[in-house]
């Protein structure tokens, strides 16, 4: 170490930046690398810039040690697998032949080979690919490509930092591989992982670095004293290693909690704490447990995932206390700026006014810098950028975007019974069943139909202006024709018309609606190469006119039959967006709310005798801790009613969730007093079925048969076979028969295919069932 006296001047820091640069080039690259276009060489050079752009960008904004290590082809757990030499044997042959063909394969899958599994990254919209491990798992370190960015970074003349991912959140995030008998914990492999972790520690000193950042967001979520012992654990041994590097240990996301203590003891150098939105509650607890004495403390007081400017003020606040609870203090996002677009000034479409009050990741890098200059010498230093956060934050406080007084009057005189139905459900059934007439087991789909070449085409003319509006509707018009003649041909019995006019389930509403703000160029990582461009809910919400009816109302026009009005839900839209931080989420829900209850009013009073509202995303957005989940439900399921409630008693308001496993919420699905839940189920063998029942589910549900993430066309037999195994825990009255989820991403062939042997095998089922079956 050289820099131990300037080390004591506060400084600052990221845990990692967006990795796609500024025109999404390494997608490009990657894509091209997929399809044969781009050689691997070509491919590494592209990344090799990238990287060493993101570096300059970061030293030349006063960023004192960069972060290394984060890029990543496509993910960073599943480097952190390679790292480890956690290949799954499947892939192994793969992976020795061509590491980065062996990479995307675990990644993507070939033709003959599953990929690893995908799943969430915490409660945050960035998918990791999960880690497979066996009892018999032989790890091996690999620091190759950690080892090569920080000799990258350093040539640079640069500090860097490398950052990994922790061994308790590796093993945290783990899952048995397939095969594995059950009770196998990935978590009982820690004293064989650390051995491979000291190694690459040992191997990143000898490369230079002096710290390394070893990221534990899994200890943010509520963890068992067997987890936290192995944290314990896992820091003792490798602090204990004799050749290391510094070590900062990092979590985010959440409040550390009883892990708190755990890490503050163990024998590292630095602790990297969230300081923002939930987890703001370290720092009371980290006073109470005394600080950090002899540490460096790397503050997160720049929220890392959302996108509003900071308010510099508090965050001096926050850090002046901090000042004295450990040695060092420097300032820090709360969390890798992975999670937000790359900058702000790419945007030309939003008004300069309201572009001030949004910071990316270059912004938030520079509030950084702001922040830590202060903390070394004081606030006068930052005094012209005190003065102009000041002024953006009082111009968001006051804009009429933010408080609109008819929509705040609104809300405020919302009542418990607005979010209730008027009538209860047996009498509502009753209603609806006389209004509908649909046989025992009913067939429908979950929304969307096949989002055609012709459909892409078209949306992009209208938006390149290369045809008009009127031009537009009318293919989408057409579009709905197809969509209503195939289901009338099939024989489904609730029809839908097949969201051709939607990009996009949030976006489509969040650009009809005031108080959302759309960028140009806010790309944030989802998963591999797909990128998305969240809506960012800015103010308060109001719906200026209604935004589905007239295509609900048109393919009405076309059928006998009842067709569902489709909508996405309060929670949903909030979870895809990024949410105004300035009021509780309940409140934002609430105004959400508001507005689509008047489009479900408008659909009813156009003659929508059913009325679908997804919430997909219920669930992912389920606080980190369970003590949180309780008030988080309750908001949720109360916007949920809200949006559903004023209908008659004779309309029948379904919803839809894609997830197998719900377990921890199907208390609230209760609450959202749907008349019908869609909810997929092919994989799972109609496990949701049996996990309603055993709930006591009093209402109808339609547990998926057909697996709409693959081409495969399921068999009339193996349908009904499904539909039996539903109707073992679900009475026939209150059955569904319905796709797993929408139908977008399939093609045309494969939908007519299986959509035709779904209502064969709902007619072959209720031949055989006694009663009204049709
Ligand atoms: N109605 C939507 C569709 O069918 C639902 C999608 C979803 O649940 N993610 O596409
Ligand atoms: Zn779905």
């Amino acid at each position: 170490m050289t820099s131990e006296s300037a080390a004591a001047a506060p400084q600052a820091t990221v845990h990692g930046y967006p990795r796609q640069g500024q025109n999404r080039e390494l997608k490009k690259a990657i894509e091209g690398y997929w399809k044969g276009r781009v050689t691997a060489g070509a491919l590494r050079a592209t990344a090799g810039e990238l990287r060493r752009a993101n570096w300059r960008q970061l030293a030349d904004a006063g960023i004192h040690e960069v972060p290394t290590g984060d890029f990543s082809y496509y993910d960073h757990v599943l480097d952190t697998t390679v790292m480890v030499g956690a290949i799954p044997e499947r892939h192994r042959a793969a992976f020795e032949a061509d590491a980065l063909d062996g990479y995307f394969a675990m990644a993507r899958g070939t033709q003959d080979v599953a990929p690893l599994e995908m799943t969430k990254w915490f409660d945050t919209n960035y998918h990791y690919l999960v880690p497979e491990l066996a009892p018999g798992t032989a790890f091996t370190a690999d620091s190759a490509k950690q080892v090569a960015e920080l000799k990258e970074a350093s040539a640079q003349g640069l500090t860097a930092r490398p950052v990994l991912v922790g061994p308790v959140t590796y093993l945290l995030l783990a899952k048995p591989a397939p095969g594995v008998a059950d009770g196998f914990e990935p978590l009982s492999l820690l004293d064989r992982l650390l051995p491979v972790y000291a190694e690459v520690l040992a191997d990143l000193r000898a490369a230079g670095a002096a710290w390394v950042q070893l990221d534990e967001p899994a200890l943010a979520a509520d963890r068992t004293p067997a987890e936290l012992a192995a944290a314990a654990r896992a820091y003792q041994v490798l602090g204990g290693a004799a050749d290391r590097p510094k070590l900062l240990v990092a979590s985010y996301f959440d409040r550390l909690g009883e892990a708190l203590p755990v890490l503050a003891k163990a024998p590292v150098e630095g602790l990297a704490l969230d300081f923002t939105g939930r987890a703001a509650a370290n720092l009371e607890a980290l006073a109470a447990a005394g600080g950090l004495p002899g540490k460096r403390l790397v503050a997160g007081v720049v929220d890392g995932r959302n996108i509003w400017i900071n308010d510099l003020e508090k965050s001096l606040t926050t850090l002046g206390t901090l000042l004295g609870l450990a040695d060092r203090v420097d300032v820090a996002p709360s969390c890798s700026l992975l999670h937000v677009p790359l900058d702000t000034s790419a945007e030309r479409a939003i008004d300069p006014q309201l572009l001030r009050w949004l910071a990316f990741a270059r912004q938030k890098t520079a509030e950084t810098v702001t922040l830590a200059r202060a903390l070394a010498h004081g606030t006068d230093a930052i005094a012209a950028e005190l003065a102009a956060n000041r002024a953006d934050l009082a111009s968001r406080a006051t804009s009429p975007l933010t408080r609109d007084p008819a929509v705040r009057a609104r809300a405020a005189a919302v009542t418990e019974a607005d979010a209730r139905r008027s009538a209860p459900y047996a009498e509502r059934a009753a209603a609806q069943r006389a209004a509908l007439g649909l046989p025992l087991l009913p067939t429908t789909t979950i929304g969307s139909f096949p989002q055609t070449t012709a459909l892409r085409t078209a949306r992009a003319d209208l938006r390149a202006g290369r045809i008009g509006t009127a031009a537009y509707e009318e293919r989408v018009e057409a579009e709905i024709r197809d969509v209503l003649a195939f289901q009338e041909e099939a024989g489904l019995d609730v029809l839908v018309h097949g969201e051709p006019e939607r990009n996009d389930m949030v976006q489509y509403f969040a650009e009809q609606l005031t108080g959302y703000l759309a960028t140009d160029h806010g790309w944030v990582q989802s998963y591999g190469t797909r990128y998305v461009r969240p809506p960012i809910l800015a103010g308060d919400i109001s719906r200026p006119e209604p935004m589905t009816v007239r295509w609900t109302r048109y393919a009405q026009s076309l059928t006998a039959r009842p067709v569902k009005g489709m909508l996405t839900g309060p929670v949903t839209m909030l979870a895809w967006s990024f949410v105004r931080d300035d009021q509780p989420l309940a409140e934002t829900a609430r105004q959400v709310a508001l507005a689509l209850r008047d489009e479900v009013a408008d659909l009813e009073a156009g003659g929508a005798a059913v009325i679908q509202v997804d919430e997909p995303a219920l669930r992912e957005t389920l606080p980190l801790r369970a003590a949180d989940r309780p008030a988080y439900l309750a908001w949720a399921t109360e916007a949920f009613r809200l949006a559903t409630s004023g209908v008659a008693a004779a309309t029948q308001i379904h919803t839809h969730m894609c997830y197998a496993e719900f377990g921890d919420i199907v208390g609230a699905i209760d609450d959202l007093d749907a008349d019908v839940i869609s909810l997929e189920a092919a994989r799972s063998h109609m496990q949701v079925a049996r996990e309603l029942a055993s709930h006591g589910y009093p209402r109808e549900a339609g547990p998926g048969v057909y697996d709409i993430h693959s081409p495969r066309v399921p068999g009339v037999e193996e349908a009904a076979a499904l539909l039996r195994a539903g109707l073992a825990a679900i009475p026939a009255e209150r059955l569904w028969v319905n796709p797993d989820c929408g139908l977008k991403t399939r093609d045309w062939p494969e939908t007519r295919a299986s959509l035709v042997n779904l209502v064969a095998a709902a007619r072959a089922v209720r031949a055989g069932l006694p009663g009204r079956g049709a």
